[in-house]
């Protein structure tokens, strides 16, 4: 007797972090555009205006990587960098023809994304899609910088995944416990984690957060050990989420975004590092990233107290009574500034695209006028 099972591409897909709601996602896009027979894929890789994609291989229960282009129609209709393919991202293709690449037709609703503001210019850069931890990380002594942290945490948790805090390099520290508890101070509600990745004590910590499945994404400044730590994370056999791979030689070094399977199963996105990290759109993350400021800011006698001279500002009398830290404080209004500066110039750039749109229909609606009453 023998049984006929046809293999579901769900089930090569499923150690990628593949589920029903990605799937429901993907079977309303191809439902809703008709066209070439398309698969699901999840981006692994990104280079510059090409991108390395995982699927399903023939339908089947195996999983293969092909490069991947953007489709005319979502490069033109991409009006923001945002809608743009980023690693972690779940997209429609249609596979490669033979020694051709992918092309990439849609890009799945993200679950989760951590963005920041393109430096430059008032753009959204998506650093990473559908993650489930965002592990940020600083190295000890030197670069264990509170400020900094609270930047990412505020995106962090505007991303919609969960935060954790790695103090890398604790073999390089003498007090790491007061070190821990002084970031602990500035990242209320996440855990943080103290690990050295040259002699590999406290890296365990992380099993508890890197599970079969699930996504986790690797942030920070260079320098901060992050190759060091995917190297040890991955052990020996570098794994891929398949074995052809035209870079997967030699020491780890991060170059591109790229997504890498460890041994357990989890999914860690590794980044290059960040230079600096600007805030978009996150007032919720930030609110959330300052709870603590915020609750005692809510017993202030003004409901818009500017916690500057105003009587009756619970956030002052916690500041001098050792409360709240006065340095903590002064971020959250700087970061806040950052934020409200960043919707004015949004506005002003909104202003400014109507503005030139009704020049071009006032231009057409002129020229159609003339060619109309010509003669
Ligand atoms: P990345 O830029 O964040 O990827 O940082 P790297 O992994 O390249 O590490 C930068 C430097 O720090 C390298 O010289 C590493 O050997 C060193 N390093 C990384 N992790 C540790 C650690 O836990 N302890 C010590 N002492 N050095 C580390
Ligand atoms: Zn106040």
């Amino acid at each position: 007797m023998s049984l006929d099972i046809t293999p579901d591409p769900s089930d090569a897909l499923r150690p990628l972090g593949w589920d029903a709601s990605f799937r429901s996602s993907f079977d309303e896009i191809v439902a809703r555009t008709p066209g070439a027979s398309r698969a699901p894929a999840r981006v692994v890789a990104q280079h510059r205006g090409r991108w390395i994609v995982a699927r399903a291989e023939g339908g089947g229960a195996a999983l293969r990587e092909e490069g991947a282009v953007l489709a005319g129609r979502l490069r033109h209709a991409a009006a923001t960098a945002e809608a743009l393919p980023t690693v972690g991202d779940w997209v429609a293709v249609v596979p490669a023809s033979p020694g051709g690449d992918a092309v990439v037709t849609d890009v799945l609703p993200r679950r989760t994304a951590f963005v920041r503001k393109a430096a430059y210019e008032v753009a959204a850069q998506v650093v990473a899609a559908n993650v489930d931890v965002v592990l940020i990380v600083a190295a000890l002594p030197a670069d264990a910088n509170a400020r900094r942290i609270e930047r990412y945490l505020a995106l962090a948790w505007e991303s919609g995944a969960t935060p954790v805090v790695v103090l890398t390099k604790v073999d390089l520290s003498d007090d790491r416990d007061r070190a821990v508890a002084a970031m602990r101070a500035s990242a209320p509600g996440v855990d943080v984690v103290a690990l050295s990745a040259l002699t590999g004590e406290g890296v365990s910590a992380l099993d508890g957060y890197l599970h079969a499945g699930r996504t986790a994404v690797l942030l920070g400044s260079s320098g901060v050990g992050k190759s060091t730590l995917v190297n040890r994370l991955l052990g020996q056999e570098r794994l891929r989420t398949s074995a052809v791979r035209e870079d997967g030689k030699g020491r780890h070094t991060t170059t591109h975004r790229e997504l890498v399977r460890l041994a357990s199963g989890a999914l860690l996105i590794d980044t290059p590092g960040m230079r600096e990290l600007q805030l978009w759109d996150a007032d919720s993350g930030l609110d959330t990233a300052f709870l603590d400021v915020e609750s005692v800011a809510r017993g202030c006698r003004f409901r818009d107290c500017r916690h500057q001279a105003e009587p009756g500002c619970a956030v002052r009398v916690a500041i001098a009574a050792g409360r709240l830290d006065g340095e903590r404080v002064n971020h959250w209004h700087k970061l806040q500034r950052e934020l409200a500066h960043l919707a004015m110039r949004q506005d002003e750039l909104a202003a400014a695209a109507e503005r030139s749109r009704s020049k071009v229909i006032e231009r057409a609606v002129r020229v159609h006028l003339r060619r109309k009453y010509r003669s």
